[in-house]
C-alpha cells in the first residue's frame, strides 16, 4: 500500500485503544474470582479465567497504515 500524496510505501502501526469499559469489567470479574478462590478454589479459578478472557477479548488493537513521510493515515483494517 502506498501513500496517495507522496507515493511512499506506508508503514503499518498498531494503535492500542485506551482502557475500554469491557476491559474494566474483565478486571472486576477477575477480582470477584479472586474472592471466590478463598471459598472455593476451583470456582475462583474458573471465574478468574473468564475475567482474563473477557479482558483479552476486549483489548482492542487497531492496525493503522501511516505514511512515514507526511503522516497520512488510512484505516484498511477495522476490527
Ligand atoms: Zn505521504
Amino acid at each position: 500500500m502506498q501513500c496517495e500524496i507522496c507515493k511512499v510505501e506506508m508503514v503499518a502501526i498498531t494503535k492500542k485503544n485506551s482502557v475500554s469499559v469491557l476491559g474494566i469489567i474483565g478486571v472486576l470479574i477477575f477480582l470477584v474470582g479472586l474472592g471466590y478462590a478463598f471459598a472455593n478454589f476451583l470456582v475462583g479459578v474458573i471465574i478468574m479465567a473468564l475475567g482474563i478472557f473477557v479482558g483479552m477479548a476486549m483489548r482492542g488493537e487497531k492496525l493503522t497504515m501511516t505514511c512515514p513521510s507526511c503522516g497520512n493515515k488510512t484505516n484498511p483494517v477495522s476490527l
